[in-house]
Formats: structure tokens, sequence, C-alpha cells
């Protein structure tokens, strides 16, 4: 899973929906555990009592100090100084902790790129071929952009095709690269909660969507004095 965006809502959404699935024994985050959404702390804590393995993500390293606002847009920048300001000493600890990437089975597991970890967005034939070139892995998990896709490598090209819902991706001899969508920002035009299920024994990867209470979090936020155009957009996934 990746960009949960201290959305709670929708991240129990997703635990649920994969314990109905047939379960999970861990959780890979690809990072942006935090920032945007109303429950920071709460997201963290959920995560932290999983069997986990989580990368840094540009919010969470922004909410510790690790990294600075001046890439933020203002809404994210004003998001970022909120959750900082809501967050225990050793809640930053462990974000300033999360390394950047991370090596699972035949997986890497990493926010933006190989080349940019924590900044740059795999949303092009650039990034994609580059990242290509650095993994040492088969495969390759990705967040960042909130834009679910598989991403294959053909005589040079890297081809960009949709990461269907519900269709099991089959992990054979081809490089792929995934991105699994974002669980608390979704920014597809569907605004459901997105994540993926690995299947280790039968070797698929597979997208799911699951709705979740997303007026709850709205209200949470402007409860809280998060920007509106934050809380407004979770209602149009975009
Ligand atoms: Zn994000």
């Amino acid at each position: 899973m990746s960009d949960i965006h201290a959305n709670l809502e929708a991240l129990e959404a997703v635990l649920a929906d994969a314990r109905a699935r047939g379960g999970f024994e861990e959780v890979w985050c690809l990072g942006d555990v935090v920032g945007y959404g109303p429950d920071p702390g709460a997201c963290l804590a959920l995560l932290r009592g999983l069997k986990l393995t989580c990368i840094g993500g540009n919010h969470d390293y922004a909410a510790c100090g690790r990294a600075g606002v001046e890439e933020f847009n203002s809404y994210a920048a004003q998001a970022v100084l909120w959750t900082a300001s809501h967050l225990k000493k050793e809640e930053k600890e462990f974000l300033a902790g999360l390394r950047e990437v991370e090596r699972q089975e035949g997986f890497t597991l990493v926010h933006g790129t190989l080349k940019e970890p924590v900044w740059e967005y795999l949303v092009n034939q650039y990034a994609a071929l580059d990242t290509f070139g650095r993994m040492e892995s088969s495969y390759c998990l990705v967040g960042h952009s909130h834009m679910p896709f598989v991403c294959t490598e053909s005589e040079g090209m890297a081809l960009f095709g949709p990461f269907m819902e519900d269709i099991s991706v089959r992990l054979d001899s081809r490089r792929l690269i995934f991105n699994p969508g974002s669980v608390g920002q979704p920014r597809d035009g569907d605004p459901r909660a997105s994540y993926a299920m690995y299947d280790g024994d039968e070797a698929v990867i597979t997208r799911h969507r699951v709705g979740y209470d997303i007026g709850r979090v709205q209200e949470k936020m402007r409860r809280a004095g998060l920007p509106e155009y934050l809380a407004e957009r979770l209602s149009h996934g975009r």
C-alpha cells in the first residue's frame, strides 16, 4: 500500500478488506503514511502494530524535519506543518528513521524512483527506464503519484498500462514496476481507497478498491483546520 496520508478510515477499510480476502502476513508500505489527513498518529500506530516494512515518502520526511517544505505547494505545506505540530517526538523519530529503499522477496520498494527515491514521480518514459536500469530485482513497487499502473519494459521502451481492479497480474519473467494507487488520497478519479495484495505462492499481484466513510474524514479535517481543498478533493478522487 502507499500514500495513506493520515486517512485512518481509509486505512482501516483497506486492512478489513484485505482480511476479508483471506488475510495477509505483512504490510509493505511505500511511503507517505502522514500528511494531508487528520490522523497521522493513529495511522502510524495501526501500521506499527502489524508486521511492517515501510519506506519514507516526502511527506513523512518533511513532517519529521528530515526534509524541507520548499518543494510542496501551499496546501501540502500547510498540512505538513499541521502534521508536524501533532506528532509526538517518538513518532517523528520513527519517520526520520525510515529508509528510502527496501527490498522484500523479489521486490524493490521505493516512494518515487530509484534515481530520486523521495521526490521524483515515476510517470514517464525517462523516469521508468532509468528505474528499470537501476533495479536489482525483477519487480519494483512505487507510490508518490497516487496513480495506479503497471509498467513493463519492452525493446528499450517503458510501457505504462492500467493496473486493473480485481484482475491478477502474473509475475513471470517480465520486469515490472507497479504503483498500487493511494489509500488515503486517490487521484485517478475514483475516490475509493486503492491497494494491492501480493500472493507469493501463486506469484500474482492484484489491486483492489474499497469504499470508506469519506464524510467522516472530511469532518475531522475541517474541525482540525486543515485546508478545505484537501478535504473536498477526497470526494472526487482528484
Ligand atoms: Zn503522497
